[in-house]
């Protein structure tokens, strides 16, 4: 069969690169049907085309330390695919970074840009330079030194990048403001900028609060709400908070989060003020939370083991596994939403869908942090910016849109109630059309 000889074929060519093989086969394990209801897809040899990066960048990064001492760092951007608009995606600076990680996370991005509905391509990139323990200099160093080395492969037309992990509004300033004296133009090739100066409103939130809107248009599907409801979120950074706030904001009760120290738990529900003191000024570790008697931060916990009504994993790759998966199912939760880019194995998720848990998958359920970014672009080129209430509104909608594609694609192809399925489909078909209209 198409879809196994491709697989197995990628599978011996980047056997060294776990996440981007496990990127794809999840895409794949859901458009079969797809496949064999329209054969155009094989005819123009579409799969093998689409798992292979339009353009992959390397290059050194070298800056000074405060102590005069020389490091050298590696960037990478690797531009998956430019059938629906300019390459988008954001930058991650994390020690470690991986090709593969970069490459999966570019292959998730086509498909998440394609479901939003805006004219956007999808890319990612980053570093192996880690932010944690450097002075506020170093990091702009590194920053400029960063965005020197990419300002050729990027713009406003071919190439936005915007924040990922280690990557906010402070270092997308600083890179904005050394690209913007190498290109000599004030135009918006960064997304995630202040509002200060050709930011959006509601972009720092929109990842977050866009993840709850989605699981509001999901829970309101299955006859649930918020209110009342217990709630655990995986991680304490940008879409982490935003996500707790929101959810507070709608009459939910936060429990639990983390970070890469330890999990909190605070059965009172936690101070997402004092969380974001920590976090986004102090840059420190949630150990540091100390609101009330009953908070506990347990540096040896999984978040998987506190019982919930609702799970939202909101850090990074891979968090919850199959037991996490059957841990959550035994403990009653009732629905679970990926904030990150696939927290959730393969098997896991299917574990869910097969026990008919309301599942939201990340492609489509943090979409919202790109579609404000796309709104962020459309302000830039016009000049011309949005309110956040304006901004939020339309969030919003995209998010409710982008439920209603997948719930309806889903629909389409016999199992209305895979998420997981509807928005693979949708977002695939999208870019996969695209191709061939564009002949090769
Ligand atoms: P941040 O760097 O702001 O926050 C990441 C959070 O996750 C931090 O609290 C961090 O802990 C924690 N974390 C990271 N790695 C691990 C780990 N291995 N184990 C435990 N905790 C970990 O990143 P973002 O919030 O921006 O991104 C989080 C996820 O959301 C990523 O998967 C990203 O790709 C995805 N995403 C982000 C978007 C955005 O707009 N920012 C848009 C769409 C998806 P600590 O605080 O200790 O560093």
């Amino acid at each position: 069969m198409y879809i196994q000889k491709v697989l197995e074929d990628l599978n011996s060519k980047y056997y060294h690169q776990p996440e981007f093989i496990q990127a794809v086969a999840e895409v794949f394990g859901s458009i079969s049907l797809l496949l064999e209801r329209d054969n155009r897809y094989e005819k123009h040899r579409i799969l093998e085309r689409i798992v292979e990066p339009e353009k992959i960048i390397k290059f050194r990064v070298v800056w000074e330390k405060d102590d005069g001492e020389i490091e050298i760092n590696q960037g990478i951007r690797v531009q998956f695919s430019s059938a629906l608009g300019p390459y988008k995606g954001g930058l991650r600076f994390e020690s470690g970074i991986s090709l593969s990680a970069l490459k999966f996370l570019g292959f998730e991005q086509a498909f998440k840009n394609a479901l939003t509905g805006l004219m956007l391509g999808g890319a990612k990139g980053g570093s192996d330079f880690n932010p944690k323990g450097k002075s506020e200099r170093e990091i702009m160093r590194f920053c400029q030194a960063f965005i020197k080395a990419l300002a050729p492969y990027i713009g406003a037309h071919t190439d936005i990048p915007a924040g990922d992990i280690g990557v906010g509004e402070r270092e997308i300033g600083y890179m904005f403001g050394e690209y913007k004296k190498i290109v000599n133009r004030f135009d918006g090739a960064l997304t995630g900028k202040s509002p200060l100066f050709g930011g959006s409103f509601a972009r720092r939130e929109a990842t977050g609060y866009g993840a709850v809107y989605f699981a509001k248009a999901m829970l309101e599907s299955y006859g649930l709400g918020f209110e009342g409801k217990s709630c655990i979120v995986s991680g304490s950074g940008n879409v982490a908070i935003y996500t707790m706030e929101k959810l507070i904001s709608l009459g939910a009760k936060v429990i639990a989060c983390s970070d890469r120290s330890g999990v909190l738990i605070d059965k009172n529900g936690v101070d997402v003020g004092l969380i974001k003191q920590i976090k986004e000024v102090d840059r420190g570790s949630l150990a540091k939370y100390s609101k009330s008697k009953e908070a506990e931060f347990c540096a040896d916990k999984k978040i998987t083991g506190i019982a919930c009504d609702y799970a939202f994993f909101c850090a990074t790759q891979n968090e919850v596994d199959l037991d996490g998966a059957k841990t959550m199912i035994k403990n009653g939760v009732k629905a679970v939403i990926e904030g990150a880019n696939m927290p959730l194995s393969n098997e896991a998720a299917d574990l869910l869908i097969e026990s008919g848990i309301p599942y939201a998958p990340s492609k489509a359920a943090n979409a919202g942090g790109v579609a404000v970014s796309g709104l962020e672009m459309g302000q830039d080129a016009i000049f011309l910016r949005s309110s956040f209430e304006e901004v939020d509104a339309k969030l919003q909608k995209i998010m409710q849109n982008i439920f209603t594609v997948s719930k309806e694609t889903a629909k389409e192809f016999g199992d209305a109630k895979n998420l997981k399925m509807g928005a693979n489909i949708a977002g695939f078909r999208k870019v996969a059309d695209a191709m061939i209209k564009q002949g090769l």
